[in-house]
């Protein structure tokens, strides 16, 4: 049978900017950008840039991280009537995120449960942080994703399922081209534009609502 699934990015998308960013900006020393561009620009893999990045920062920073993290970060407007929207809509609402378990677990407080979310872990049992991969690429996917968002959504959702993909970088297009629909903001609008993948732009989860209500009455 086919079923609505709905598969949503989290820094960006659910947090108003992207947390590895902004931890980087704060934490980092200056060769950090350069791996960035180069992730941008998918000269390195997303898992090999983000490890660098984090390999960066002294295990030391955690608390700090997460406190900065805590106060600088801003939930999407509409997020939590977006949740029970699709808890009444009866439609499956996972979290897909290239973000890591010590700042989204924090972010989400408790918002989302566990086995709807998918993100990376982190070890801080050595002298810089160590990013781990729990959600890595299937033998279908070449990108070394790090948290492969198209290996999730085999693993979640049938061919048949009516897949609604939400996201706003880079790390979403993969799954996007596996998407029935794509709800989209900022850099992957530009990427469903230059590869001519259908999407529906969004700025805040009341959007997103709209957007899914349209899809849900058309389907019903
Ligand atoms: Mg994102
Ligand atoms: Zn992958």
């Amino acid at each position: 049978m086919s079923q609505v699934k709905i598969f949503c990015d989290f820094d960006g998308t659910i947090t108003n900017s992207d947390n590895i960013i902004s931890i980087m900006k704060k934490f980092a020393p200056p060769q950090w950008e350069k791996i960035k561009d180069d992730v941008l620009t998918e000269r390195v893999s997303i898992q090999e840039g983000v490890g660098r990045m984090f390999s960066l920062l002294s295990t030391d920073l955690k608390e700090e991280i997460v406190s900065y993290i805590l106060q600088t970060s801003k939930i999407r407007d509409g997020f939590d009537e977006f949740i029970t929207y699709a808890k009444e809509r009866g439609i499956p609402l996972y979290i897909v995120s290239g973000g890591i378990d010590f700042f989204v677990k924090p972010l989400l407080d408790g918002r989302i449960d566990e086995q709807f979310l998918y993100c990376n872990e982190s070890d801080f049992s050595g002298a810089s942080i160590t990013i781990t991969w729990p959600h890595s690429c299937d033998d279908q996917c070449r990108n070394a994703c790090g948290c492969c968002k198209p290996s999730i959504i085999r693993q979640l959702a049938t061919h048949q399922d009516f897949k609604i993909v939400i996201g706003d970088s880079i790390t979403d297009l993969q799954a996007a081209k596996m998407a029935d629909v794509i709800i989209a903001r900022d850099f992957l609008i530009e990427k469903c534009e230059e590869l001519e993948l259908p999407y529906r732009p969004f700025a805040t989860f009341h959007d997103v609502i709209e957007h899914i209500e349209q899809i849900v009455e058309v389907r019903a």
